[in-house]
């Protein structure tokens, strides 16, 4: 293939996976129009844990069973989905399958839990969502705050003066916000003093890191301190290891999530979670001292 702008006597070689990985990106942008008319979406929920082992959330994560590609990750086709305009569909898609199945999680599991739903940036700039999450919200006929919006960072910032407009309305009405993939983004810490958020969910990249550096404890320290000053609500994400929770609690984190509980579950199998995990070192009997 001879590349025009290189000029004379140059070539460009693309090598075959370019190719593919080009193919793949345009059949994963031509079927995401077809996927939710072919039932292809599933809704997972991972939960999320308290200090005590009880869950006091399940995060929505979208699941796509493509016809021919197989299982396609969120994190691959959402990026293409934006480039194309497609999320409100997906958003939309998924806030009503939460809100469908939430009687039947309150059927199994009887305490206060919040289901959350990733936003994206695209969402944000987009002047209707918070009419279109009311409405969701009424005509389901579900409490909002039985929900949880996650947004990152970077989404959240991009278009702040609307963002702030648009969660200050949500948290009035009782769902709950919290920045996720925090730490990751390259912003100033200050916005955090004007932002309306109640949980800080610390980016997966500290909590992979906690055994093997000691930066990584005294950055996440520091992350579950400075929440817990400005008085959120602290929640850390993709734990996979005991010894991960040993020092997440140590430094008093709130809420915990990651395959170490469980992974991301579709609602049948919700019911066979244990109703309180065992937190390592938590649930032991306490060392009594007794003499007679
Ligand atoms: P996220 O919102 O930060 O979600 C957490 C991701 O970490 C999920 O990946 C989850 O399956 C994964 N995870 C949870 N625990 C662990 C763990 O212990 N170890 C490891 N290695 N991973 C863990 P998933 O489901 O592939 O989603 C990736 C990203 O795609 C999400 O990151 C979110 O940004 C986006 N996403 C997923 N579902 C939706 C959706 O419905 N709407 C939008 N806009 N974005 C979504
Ligand atoms: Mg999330
Ligand atoms: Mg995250
Ligand atoms: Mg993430």
């Amino acid at each position: 293939y001879r590349s025009k702008e290189a000029g004379k006597g140059t070539y460009t070689i693309f090598d075959s996976s370019m190719i593919e990985d080009h193919k793949r990106k345009l059949m994963i942008a031509n079927s995401i129009n077809s996927a939710i008319s072919n039932n292809e979406y599933r809704v997972h929920y991972q939960p999320k844990v308290n200090q005590n082992g009880e869950i006091v959330g399940f995060e929505t994560l979208l699941r796509w069973a493509h016809p021919i590609l197989g299982m396609v990750s969120p994190a691959e086709f959402i990026p293409i989905a934006e480039q194309g305009g497609k999320i409100p569909a997906i958003t939309s898609w998924v806030l009503e399958q939460a809100c469908r199945d939430l009687d039947k999680i309150k059927a199994i599991f009887p305490q206060r839990f919040r289901v959350s739903v990733n936003l994206s940036a695209f969402d944000l700039r987009n002047p209707a969502l918070f009419d279109f999450i009311t409405n969701t919200f009424d005509r389901h006929n579900v409490d909002p705050r039985f929900f949880e919006l996650e947004v990152t960072e970077s989404a959240y910032l991009e278009s702040f003066a609307a963002s702030d407009k648009f969660f200050r309305r949500v948290s009035n009405m009782g769902c709950a916000i919290s920045l996720d993939d925090f730490g990751t983004g390259y912003s100033s810490l200050g916005y955090l003093t004007q932002i309306s958020i109640d949980t800080l969910k610390i980016d997966r990249q500290f909590i992979r890191e906690l055994d093997t550096s000691e930066r990584s404890r005294m950055v996440t320290g520091t992350i579950i301190d400075l929440a817990k000053r400005l008085n959120l609500t602290i929640c850390a994400e993709g734990i996979e290891q005991e010894g991960q929770i040993a020092y997440l609690a140590s430094q008093g984190c709130d809420h915990m999530q990651g395959f170490y509980f469980s992974r991301p579950l579709p609602l049948e199998e919700l019911a066979n979670l244990p109703r309180r995990f065992e937190i390592p070192g938590q649930n032991e009997s306490p060392q009594l001292n007794i003499s007679y």
